[in-house]
């Protein structure tokens, strides 16, 4: 099961073997060959792990089983462009290190295509990775890659743009504009902006619309969740699963602020649902329609996305490493 050769696949390999003999060194040497990895490094992600990635992985990556570069960005979009050059340069995998901005870059081109994405978190929340198993020390990420299974996952568009994780309308969308160009990142400036935002934001009333049913509401926040978490073990859409086809939607009507802040423990824990102004269903397609200006983020970025929002959920489209011993 290790890395990209799974025992279905070996056994595979013992029929070609016996049937195709001309066909099996080519098929054998691909399966057998050191995999090319390469590591594309977000400098300003909201950790200084990042800066120790070299060694680490000189140090942990098992250089039997892998080739590796290592990449720096120089700006925005940047790691987008490069996982395109080392998918153009035949690259098997392409390993985000930074937060679940820079994964999104890189899944992004990684959609629809056999090139494996990898993370290494750095990030403020690493959501995704943390949800996946990789945790938060740099070595033991690192480690986990040399014994990771790959898994197709599902990914998320929103009138066009792809994210893997988690799309929010509405107070999350403003905390994440508030922490645009934040030059404090991390836990306490996060927490510290999310309270202010949460006392100053207005809700508006939205109309959601699924396959199966459609309401209106006034909404604090609505989640389209494809993975169950933000970063610091934040469970918003604890039942959440990243390859069943389906988004999670998770609304906060428009309750006494006191009651938000008083289901921050359940979200810990995996048992928001139980607060009395959570809605959730699941739905594989959504529109939405909100009254004025309201604010949106994609994978924790604020974007620009006026007018109508329509979510469409794209099944098993990206291929990921998973740490093993963990489902997705
Ligand atoms: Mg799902």
């Amino acid at each position: 099961m290790a890395r990209v050769c799974t025992s279905a696949q070996t056994t595979g390999v013992k029929q070609m073997e016996q049937a195709h003999p001309v066909i099996k060194s080519a098929f054998l040497e691909d399966i057998l060959r050191p995999k090319r990895i390469v590591f594309i490094v977000n400098p300003k992600a909201g950790t200084n792990l990042q800066r120790h990635i070299r060694k680490s992985v000189e140090q942990h990556l098992d250089h039997k089983k892998f080739i590796y570069g290592i990449w720096h960005t120089e700006r925005a979009g940047h790691a987008a462009e490069l996982a395109r050059q080392a998918q153009a340069e035949g690259y098997d995998i392409v390993v985000a290190v930074g937060g679940d901005g820079s994964i999104n870059e890189v899944a992004s081109v990684l959609l629809h295509t056999d090139t494996i994405l990898g993370i290494i978190p750095a990030g403020s929340g690493n959501g995704l990775a943390m949800h996946l198993g990789y945790g938060r020390d740099l070595d033991k990420a690192v480690r986990k890659l040399n014994t990771a299974a790959v898994k197709s996952i599902d990914c998320g568009m929103l009138n066009g743009h792809p994210f893997v994780n988690l799309a929010g309308i509405g107070f999350d969308g403003f905390v994440a504009k508030q922490m645009q160009g934040s030059r404090w990142r991390g836990f306490l400036p996060y927490l510290f902006k999310s309270i202010r935002a949460g006392l100053s934001f207005t809700p508006h009333t939205c109309t959601i619309e699924t396959e199966n049913r459609t309401l209106t509401e006034t909404c604090f926040v609505v989640t389209v969740a494809n993975g169950p978490m933000y970063g610091y073990n934040f469970q918003i859409a604890p039942d959440a699963r990243l390859d069943d086809g389906l988004f999670s939607i998770v609304i906060f009507k428009n309750v006494p602020r006191w009651q938000y802040f008083a289901a921050i423990p359940s979200s810990l824990n995996g048992r928001l649902y139980h607060a009395g102004f959570v809605e959730h269903f699941t739905a594989q397609r959504v529109k939405i329609s909100c009254t004025g200006d309201t604010f949106v983020h994609i994978d924790g970025e604020s974007i620009e996305s006026p007018g109508d929002l329509e979510f469409e959920i794209l099944p098993k489209a990206l291929k990921v490493l998973v740490p093993s011993m963990v489902s997705g």
